[in-house]
């Protein structure tokens, strides 16, 4: 059971209550990762989350749909677009456990989304800060809020669990 903290969700002003936010939402988005893997993919998952409501969640499908397309970020975009009936995203917040590639970002930016919340950072796709950072370059017409770091230990160790078990 995910412990709710008092007072949940009303006082933006408390850091450490701000902190115990980020982690609910990135459990929830850890349980679509764990999902994910139950069909043979990569266990990626996100959330989106609009006034403390999720209003998409989804894992990775690439190997459930055969499309190169099907990450957890861009289904959960457009669960959360047709939810909102605007491809506006405003006012949301994204939970992924993994950073975002370059494709990701991208739709990040494309649907307005004012904050992200990565896990575990990706060495070798990145796009949210440690390759590239697509989401904040002020060359482009939107920049946003990234939170990175948050439950990435758990994040790593599905991962990890996940490829051993392919060998
Ligand atoms: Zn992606």
């Amino acid at each position: 059971m995910v412990p709710f903290p008092p007072g949940f969700g009303h006082d933006a002003a408390m850091s450490e209550l701000h902190f115990s936010r980020h982690e609910y939402y990135m459990r929830l988005a850890l349980r679509e990762a764990e999902r994910a893997a139950t069909h043979g993919d990569v266990p990626v998952g996100c959330v989106i989350v609009l006034d403390g409501e999720v209003i998409a969640a989804a894992g990775n499908e690439r190997e459930l749909r055969n499309s190169p397309l099907a990450h957890a970020e861009m289904i959960a975009i457009e669960q959360a677009a047709r939810h909102m009936g605007s491809w506006r995203l405003l006012n949301t917040v994204l939970y992924v456990t993994m950073e975002p590639c370059p494709m990701c970002a991208g739709g990040i930016v494309q649907a307005r989304i004012p904050h992200l919340v990565w896990g575990a950072p990706d060495e070798k796709a990145g796009a949210a800060g440690t390759l590239y950072n697509v989401c904040q370059d002020e060359r482009l017409n939107h920049c946003l809020e990234i939170t990175s770091g948050v439950l990435a230990d758990e994040s790593v160790a599905l991962l990890r669990d996940f490829f051993q078990a392919r060998r």
